[in-house]
Parts: structure tokens; sequence; C-alpha cells
């Protein structure tokens, strides 16, 4: 047993100023103010050192490999920096994969990332990165291809649910504009008959959406859900340009979105409609995209952009509260990914949480948690990141990982990619 003593607590539905947390690996045993601790709980204590404690973040959509790609093509459209990107991607070896993900992995749990779903390919070395370093993950590969949809298959029968159930398998198709309605039909059928979802990218950019309707007369929303992609646990990543009646069926089908704002704002795409999304019943999630779109993977900055593009899109303050914000990038992140037991600390509920810094600048005076949290902290403010009860890291020091030895072989990666 552990015992997180001497936090802040924002459970995601509660506040106490002076709350504790004990966990183990099979999750949540109390929450709540630290007063109300029975005495001679025989614990390991973890000191908090007054800092903040609130539910992870959760990365909805990324590419982590992506990280060896960081600032190569800025300021292209979605297509022209395809073109740029991807003859390097050709490139990747499984080994160069692997490197990449531990990066981005570093990254993200320093910056208080919990979980992430990702879709790469060569999903073995991403499968081998994150049961390395205790990070959860939903891993899909972005198929175009019958071979494609069908390398899930023994991801999902050897994987999914591993790790204490940190791993889950959905499956990926990349999008309409690199698929056709045989393998889009033929990826529902297979992720139906193994009973997991599917991660696919939707309506990013308003090229994607012109040629969809001259390829199908209909748009990437109506086409997915024709094929039955949206009678699944679906998650839709970007969802930028959308009509009143794409709005309305994603929200009829209960779909997870993936809202991806500074990617979508850096190349360009436009602001995605989350306050419609949200009042038609479809579920805001948020991702950072892959680290050559965004830049960072940092889901701190990814939060904040939501919220203020809500807001000032809207002309309007209360368009998207912190605590709501909140939700949408830690609860609802948990259960698009899968990890339906997780994103709450309360008893009863998976071990995780992070505590942000209370000697940072960004958190003092510390009014009010949720608003310090949202648009103030950045990533870097982390000191603590525990995922299904273990310490990824401590109070600057990676748990699961050797940083130094990461970064090297990401570098030396890139090197050889002809990056640097
Ligand atoms: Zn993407």
């Amino acid at each position: 047993m552990k015992l997180l003593k001497n936090v802040r607590l924002y459970t995601g539905e509660e506040y106490f100023e002076r709350g504790a947390v004990a966990f183990d690996d099979g999750g949540i045993v109390y929450a709540g103010a630290q007063s109300a601790l029975t005495d001679g709980l025989r614990a390991d204590v973890i000191d908090g050192r007054g800092g903040l404690c609130m539910p992870p973040m959760v990365n909805a959509h990324t590419h982590a490999a992506m990280v060896l790609l960081r600032g190569v093509a800025s300021d292209e459209n979605l297509n022209d920096w395809l073109d740029k990107v991807v003859p390097i991607e050709e490139m990747y070896t499984p080994q160069m994969i692997h490197d990449g993900t531990m990066l981005a992995i570093a990254q993200m749990i320093r910056t208080g990332t919990s979980a992430f779903a990702d879709m790469y390919y060569h999903m073995h070395s991403v499968i081998d990165a994150v049961l390395e370093t205790g990070i959860r993950a939903n891993i899909t590969r972005g198929s175009s291809s019958r071979e494609g949809v069908d390398s899930h298959v023994s991801w999902f029968k050897d994987h999914d649910g591993a790790a204490n159930g940190n791993l889950r398998v959905y499956m990926g198709i990349h999008a309409e504009y690199t698929s056709d309605e045989d393998i889009v039909s033929y990826a529902a059928d297979t992720a139906a008959s193994l009973g997991t979802g599917i991660h696919v990218h939707v309506s990013e950019s308003a090229y994607e959406v012109a040629g969809c309707v001259e390829r199908h007369g209909c748009s990437p929303v109506e086409y997915f859900d024709r094929l039955g992609v949206f009678d699944l646990p679906t998650i839709a990543a970007h969802c930028v340009h959308l009509t009143g009646s794409d709005i309305a069926l994603l929200g009829s089908k209960h779909v997870n979105i993936a809202h991806c704002p500074l990617s979508n704002l850096k190349l360009g795409n436009g602001i995605a409609p989350v306050r419609d999304l949200m009042g038609s019943g479809a579920a805001i999630a948020v991702g950072t995209d892959g680290a050559s779109s965004n830049n960072s993977l940092d889901m701190f900055r990814e939060t904040k952009a939501m919220s203020l593009l809500a807001k000032g899109s809207l002309n309007d303050p209360k368009a998207m509260s912190a605590e709501e914000s909140l939700r949408c990038a830690s609860l609802n992140g948990y259960r698009a990914l899968g990890f339906g037991n997780a994103g709450l600390i309360k008893a009863g509920m998976d071990a995780d949480m992070i505590v942000l810094d209370s000697a940072s600048f960004n958190m003092f005076p510390g009014v009010d948690p949720a608003a310090d949290a949202v648009y103030s902290a950045t990533g870097e403010d982390v000191i603590l990141n525990i995922v299904n009860g273990k310490v990824l890291y401590a109070f600057g020091e990676f748990k699961t990982l050797d940083i130094d030895k990461v970064r090297k072989e990401a570098y030396a990666t890139a090197r050889e990619l002809g990056i640097v």
C-alpha cells in the first residue's frame, strides 16, 4: 500500500484543501481529506509537498514516434506536410520506431500524461516501449490495406488487456483518402468480431472532405457511418469540417472525438465545432496528434488551447469551463481509449494521478485548482506521475526508463535518418 499525503486534492469531482490518497496496483483504497484517514494505516508514504493532485492527462490521438520528425516541414498544409514527412517515415525500421516511441513516452510521462492512443506502424516496437515504461496505451496501426487490418488480430489476442490492463488494442484505419470501401468494411467487421473499437482520422481538412464528396458522394462522417464504423466504440480524430447532419450523426452514435486543436491550427485546417459536438451527444477527448504537426506532446498546452478556442470562437467565456476542459482531457480520454475505470481519484478506481508543483510560479496563489491546471500550468509543472499504482516519475526522476539512454538513442536515430 502507498499513501500520497500533503496534497491539495482535486478528484475530478470534489476538492480537498488538505487531501490524501491511499492506493496500490489494485486501485485506490481511499481518496479524501487527510484528517479523515484512519490511524495505523500501514503504507509507504509519498510526501506530495503541498502540490495539486489531480487526474492525469490522456492523449487521445498521437503518432508517438513522430517526435523524431519534430520541426520537419513546418508551415505547410496537410498535403504538402505529408509529402515531406512520409518519405522519411518509409525509412523507419522497427528499432527506430522503438527509439522514437521511447522518447515520446518520456515526454508524456514528464508532462503528466498517463495514457495515449497511438496510430502508427511496426506496432510491436510500440508495444515493447509501452510494456517497458509502465504507461498506458491504446495501439492501432494506421491501416490502408487488408493486410494492415489483419495484423491487428494477433496483437489483440496477445496483448489486449496486458500489463495489468495498461494495454488496449483497437482496430486502426488511417483515413478515407488512404483506403477504400472494401478495406473499411473489412476493418469494421474484423473489429466487431474481436469485440474491440476502432481509431480513424475523420474530416481533418476541407480538401479531404471535398475529395470524399467527389469519390463517394457524401462526407467522410456519412461514409464511415455507412460502412459500420460508428457502431463500434470509435476514436474519431480531428472532426474539424462537419455539416450539421455530420454533427447530429456523431452525437447520435456517441462517438469519441479526439480533438487536436493545436495540430489543426498549425496545419491551417481550422477549428473543430467542439461545443456543437458536445451538444449533440458526442464525447470530446483531447489529443496532440504527432509531434511533427503540433510540435509538443504537452497535453496542458492542448487543453488550454481547446478551452480558449471554444471561448474565443463563440465570444463566450463560459463556452468551456476549466472543470469541463479537465474532464475532456482526462475522464473522456480514458473512456475513449477503453480504460473505463480511471479518470477520477476516488475509492474503487484505478490508481492514476499526477501532482503539480506547489512552488511553481504558475500555481501561485492557488485560488482555483482547476483554473490553475488549465489556464496557468504547463506539463513542466508536474512533479509526480502515478499510473495504475506505479510511480513512473517523481521529483525530477524517471522511475521506469533511463532518460539519458533514451535521448542518446533517439538522437542517433534522427541522425541516421538524415533529420539532423
Ligand atoms: Zn493523426
